[in-house]
């Protein structure tokens, strides 16, 4: 046997990742379910293919690898998954390795993880990103399961993981679950993102009438400066792109309704699951089913109409202004996505490490950014914090993009323009930082209707209201 790990699936993201290895100078065997597809791609692995075992049997496949063997699952996440070690698990001998790098619910991974514990195999759960160019050429791979499998795995997955200054962005997180649970909060940050970006693009275009090229420029222009992100740099990217069809903006020829394959829904469920509010993150995934009823939408705008526009102040004002919104938002986004994590890390006894899952999203997935090498920063200053924005970095910048973010939000808000993330950042600030809030009355109201008692001020102990007395 020849290879020295094998990755089942050869869809978009095996199939890169299995180039990504062999030209790293790993000899990978190769098997897909569909087996045109193991004969395709070995026949277009060019330069790599004598690093390449293309195997037609999942008995070849495992037969290629040498023993202990990592064995890489990159199928369609869900029953796939099942099946897969279901049919690899006769197979295999002690002290192999299962690696599943899709985007399992890490629930699954858990339940996989356990289901496997005394069978001598071993199961690792890990999270990829950075779509189809990372898995080619350096993707985030964020790990989860025993941490002496990572010890073994560690030497290929930090050779094919992107590299932030040198730094290889793959790391062991926790045990069992850890990986795919870090990989879902990602996504879900990734939708709070994407949202947020979209939300300031509907200001430009539908509040000050511009087009697409015009609004490509403004975020080619914020790509130097705080903002400095993949997603920024792809969203100019796309906005300046025609469609030779109609010599339109393609974007204004793409219908308005929005996919979701689950990671966004898992990080707000999850999240609510621990009682950590992460209204971004719930912002962006309700949007996205929102964006999905267009039918319902177009109804609705011609039974219930859109307010009556508003002045607007000067554009460049209003631009600047969302420059600062979409930063004060991010920060939102990332502080409920870390608060998240770590209220899921006290749950499952994972640990994870703060400033390293920062520091792996430097680079390589689809959230990397500027911003988050200060993140990693703050953590590192201070890992125990409870909330980035208690941070001395993050405060500051808090307070300096608040102004901005109220205006934002205040004038989409008369003007019926949707920012429903950035309105739950500005929501989630106001509530945070309000020593003073209005919970008494709704203790007052639990008292009144169901007796569930409150605590006083000025008493010890649990107290009840003289409801229904004469008082
Ligand atoms: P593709 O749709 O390109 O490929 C799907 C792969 O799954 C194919 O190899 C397919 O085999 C295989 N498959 C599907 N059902 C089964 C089954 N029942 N048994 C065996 N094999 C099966 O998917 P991607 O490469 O995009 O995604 C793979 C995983 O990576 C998913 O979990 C996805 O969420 C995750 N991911 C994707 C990213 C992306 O940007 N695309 C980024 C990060 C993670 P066949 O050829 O026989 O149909």
């Amino acid at each position: 046997a020849a290879a020295e790990i094998g990755v089942i699936g050869l869809g978009v993201m095996g199939a890169n990742l299995a180039l990504n290895i062999a030209d790293n100078g790993y000899h990978v065997a190769v098997y897909n379910r569909t087996s045109a597809r193991t004969a395709e791609f070995a026949a277009n692995a060019g330069a790599l293919a004598d690093r390449v075992t293309a195997c037609a049997t999942l008995e070849e496949f495992v037969s290629a690898i040498r023993p202990p063997r990592p064995v890489i699952i990159m199928v369609k996440a869900g029953e796939p998954v099942d099946q897969q070690i279901e049919a690899l698990k006769p197979l295999l001998q002690d002290r192999d390795i299962i690696i599943d790098a899709g985007n399992a619910n890490f629930r699954d991974t858990m339940r996989r993880f356990t289901a496997l514990e005394g069978t001598g195999l071993t199961f690792i759960g890990m999270g990829v990103s950075g779509g189809e160019e990372g898995a080619r050429h350096g993707p985030s791979i964020m790990v989860g399961g025993a941490e002496a499998a990572w010890k073994r795995v560690e030497p290929v997955l930090t050779a094919i993981s992107a590299k932030y200054e040198g730094e290889a962005c793959a790391a062991w997180l926790g045990e069992n679950g850890a990986g795919h649970f870090v990989k879902t909060i990602h996504n879900g940050i990734e939708y709070a993102d994407m949202q947020m970006i979209a939300e300031v693009y509907g200001v430009m275009r539908d509040h000050l009438g511009m087009d697409a090229p015009t609004i490509a420029a403004v975020f080619s222009a914020w790509s130097t400066g705080p903002l400095d992100s993949y997603l920024i740099d792809i969203t100019a990217e796309v906005l300046k792109v025609h469609d030779a069809a109609t010599g339109k903006a393609i974007v204004d020829v793409i219908v308005d309704a929005a996919g979701q394959k689950g990671t966004g829904r898992w990080s707000a469920i999850e999240s609510q699951m621990m009682g950590v509010p992460a209204t971004a993150i719930e912002a962006a995934v309700a949007a996205r089913s929102l964006s999905a009823m267009r039918a319902e939408r177009a109804r609705a705008e011609s039974l219930l109409g859109l307010p009556a526009r508003q002045d607007r102040r000067n554009s460049q004002e209003v631009i600047d202004d969302l420059e600062k919104a979409l930063l004060a938002g991010k920060i939102a986004a990332y502080a409920q996505g870390f608060a998240v994590m770590a209220a899921a890390s006290r749950e499952f006894g994972w640990n994870l490490p703060m400033p390293t899952i920062a520091r792996i999203w430097r680079a390589g997935c689809i959230i990397r950014s500027r911003f988050l090498g200060e993140i990693a920063t703050a953590f590192g200053a201070d890992p125990d914090v409870s909330n980035l924005a208690l941070t001395p970095a993050f405060s500051a910048m808090i307070k300096d993009t608040d102004a901005s973010l109220r205006r934002i939000v205040a004038e989409a808000a008369l003007n019926g323009l949707p920012v429903p993330a950035l309105s739950s950042a500005l929501g989630y600030f106001d509530t945070y930082r309000r020593a003073r809030g209005t919970a008494n009355l709704i203790q007052a109201q639990r008292d009144f209707f169901g007796a569930h008692g409150f605590e006083r001020f000025d008493a010890e102990g649990e107290q009840h209201g003289p409801w229904g007395g004469t008082s």
